[in-house]
């Protein structure tokens, strides 16, 4: 029987952890303002955010780490300190890129894992990053399946492996494009996604058959797809990896809920001798229905060939969903939300997807609609509405109507 690994889910802010806790989540990543690589996110955690989402993990018994993993200069070692100081009563692990953090969790007893940015790669140095102290390695996302399946049986050493989301086409945290372009580094979480763009590329030279000019698009040479290990998580399993990471702390919270269900769903066959090509495809779709460029395989099954660089860095989503307004009223004992529609017409039969901090995603198919006590097929902009929602809901919480290929 194969281990069962942790669902390991990124957290953006904190309805995408409560959703990530809703789905079942294992474990729990996040990253607070400075030290790690989603700086331009629009979403991030403070150190005054952090004693609550340790607190709702802790409720659940969920794991909850801390990203710490950008390279760090002189200056920010004071600040390295004054966070691992802080946080250290709340986290069960920081993930670290830079040498300083590693002797900055050992110094603070915080436990740590190795972020893929470090690049491990092979057994030898799983070891040593072992006998520096590292509890567990996140393996660069270069190695095959059997490179994974080797370090994790032979380098003592707990195994964490990216199995779903967005791919650079640099070996991790190798990558200087938009340095160069924008001046915003990616090693430092700032990265504004070159390679997902177009360019034109301008002969420089003047003279006689001079200044050619090529248009470069993302699928001939960058822009990498979405990797999605569904189809073969039994072969995960077999390798021992001890947490499947999910990548995804800039995506939205529907994301986190879609994603962490369907892996978990695999997981369970895998365990319960159901897994098969059938369910591994249902899954997917599941997880299409939310953000996401092209899928592919990544490199677990050898270095990528041109099949797996997308044709577009649009969303491929199956569905898309349009804010329609906002919870104005939840009545827990008759389990009724009352919704102020400030954009989308609703009517009878829509999907609602309701997102809040403390309430997560909460979808529901919308019925019994009704203003003032009077029935009504449905509702327009300016009006407001009620309609039964068995999960209970909070004032502000952001009410959207979700149209596509239903789950
Ligand atoms: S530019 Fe593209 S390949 Fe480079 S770090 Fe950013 S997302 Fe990754």
């Amino acid at each position: 029987m194969p281990r069962t690994p942790e669902i390991l889910a990124p957290a953006g802010d904190m309805t995408c952890l409560q959703a990530a806790l809703d789905a079942g989540a294992g474990a729990v990543y996040l990253g607070l303002e400075g030290f790690n690589m989603r700086q331009m996110a629009s979403r991030n955690f403070s150190l005054a955010s952090l004693p609550e989402a340790a607190e709702r993990c802790r409720a659940r018994g969920v794991k909850l780490y801390l990203t710490l993993n950008t390279v760090l200069f002189e200056h920010e070692l004071p600040a390295l300190d004054e966070t691992l100081r802080a946080a250290q009563p709340h986290i069960d692990a920081a993930i670290v890129a830079d040498w300083a953090t590693v002797e900055a969790c050992k110094r603070f007893g915080v436990p740590f894992h190795i972020s893929t940015q470090m690049s491990c790669a092979n057994t030898a140095t799983a070891r040593f990053l072992k006998a520096q102290g590292a509890s567990r390695v996140v393996l660069a996302r270069e190695c095959t399946l059997a490179e994974v399946d080797a370090i994790a049986k032979n380098s003592g050493i707990e195994v964490e492996t990216f199995v779903h989301g967005a791919v650079c086409v640099a070996v991790s945290g190798r990558c200087l494009l938009s340095h160069d372009a924008y001046g915003c580094s990616s090693n430092r979480g700032e990265c504004h996604q070159p390679c997902r763009r177009e360019f034109l590329i301008q002969e420089v030279r003047e003279g006689e058959n001079a200044n050619a000019a090529f248009v470069v698009t993302p699928h001939m040479v960058l822009s990498a797809r979405d990797l999605c290990s569904l189809p073969f998580v039994d072969k995960l399993m077999a390798a021992g990896i001890a947490s499947f990471k999910i990548e995804g702390r800039a995506r939205n919270p529907e994301y986190v809920k879609a994603v962490v269900t369907a892996y978990r769903a695999a997981v369970a066959a895998v365990a319960d001798g159901t897994f098969g090509a059938a369910l591994a495809e249902r899954l997917t779709a599941d997880c299409a229905r939310v953000y996401h460029r092209e899928f592919g395989c990544g490199l677990f099954h050898g270095r990528p060939g041109a099949g797996q660089f997308t044709d577009t860095d649009e969303n491929q989503a199956t569905t898309k969903k349009r804010h329609v307004g906002v919870v104005l009223n939840y009545y827990p004992k008759a389990k009724v939300a009352q919704v102020a529609i400030q954009d989308q017409t609703v009517a009878v039969g829509d999907r609602l997807s309701i997102h809040g901090p403390t309430s997560g995603v909460v979808d529901l198919v919308a019925r019994d609609l009704r203003r003032d006590d009077e029935v009504c097929t449905r509702a327009e902009r300016g009006t407001w509405i009620t309609f039964p929602c068995e999960e209970r809901v909070r004032v502000n919480d952001k009410v959207f109507i979700v149209k596509g290929t239903p789950c």
